[in-house]
């Protein structure tokens, strides 16, 4: 199974990501997430992708190939993967197709989650993770027992640097400029499933579950 996920900022991808792979034992790869440890790590390559992800814009799409490939030879090669934020223009789209091709593969589907853009900013801008083990809440639509704090392990709970509200919006900027016409470029190709992305994130994931056939 070969999947991508497509959303936009604070649709709900992270979440459904996790899910999804689970279900289908299939590797999840988080660009996002790839970048975010690289700047933990704070390496040259982490410094220069803060540089532009701190400010809500795109990495540039060779920073991003580079670092995902690796990633995708691994799981390529076994039982398949969910990407989760990539590809987010037409030459990663073009070149994780031509990846694929080279391999004998092609993407099973392409999960487009759908949001309307006047529900996206709230709930970007209500997430949190907690900094030990990465379990992640909402302050209002899924808030801790206890505020600022970790359910699950008694963790700080932190706003992630680019959900910042200016950083949300040139995020949505960058979605509708570079990412959106993928939509186009798959729906051509016949991969692309809608998916409705408002309600509980359970119902979502019944949703796409459905979509794909795998019954609940
Ligand atoms: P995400 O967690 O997917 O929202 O990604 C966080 C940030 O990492 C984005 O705002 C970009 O700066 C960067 N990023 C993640 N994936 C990509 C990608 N495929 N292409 C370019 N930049 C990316």
């Amino acid at each position: 199974m070969r999947l991508v996920l497509l959303g936009k900022p604070g649709s709900g991808k992270g979440t459904q990501a996790k899910q999804i792979a689970k279900k289908f034992g299939i590797a999840p790869i988080s660009t996002g997430d790839l970048i975010r440890r690289a700047i933990a790590d704070k390496s040259e390559l982490g410094r220069e992708f803060s540089s532009y992800s701190d400010r809500g814009l795109l990495v540039p799409d060779q920073l991003v190939l580079a670092l995902v490939q690796e990633s995708l030879g691994a799981a390529g090669n076994e039982g398949g993967f969910l990407l989760d934020g990539f590809p987010r223009t037409v030459p990663q789209a073009q070149s994780l197709e031509d990846w694929l091709l080279n391999r004998g593969h092609s993407l099973n589907g392409v999960l487009n989650i759908v949001v309307p853009s006047n529900i996206l900013v709230e709930r970007a801008v209500g997430r949190r993770f907690c900094v030990r083990d990465g379990s992640s809440y909402h302050v209002k639509f899924a808030p801790p027992k206890h505020p600022g704090i970790c359910d699950q392990c008694g963790g700080a709970l932190q706003q992630r640097d680019d959900d910042r509200e200016e950083v949300v919006n040139q995020r949505l900027l960058q979605y509708e400029q570079k990412t959106s016409p993928l939509v186009g470029f798959y729906q051509l190709r016949g991969k692309l499933i809608n998916i409705d992305g408002v309600g509980t994130p359970l119902e979502v994931e019944g949703r796409i579950a459905a979509a794909l056939g795998s019954g609940s």
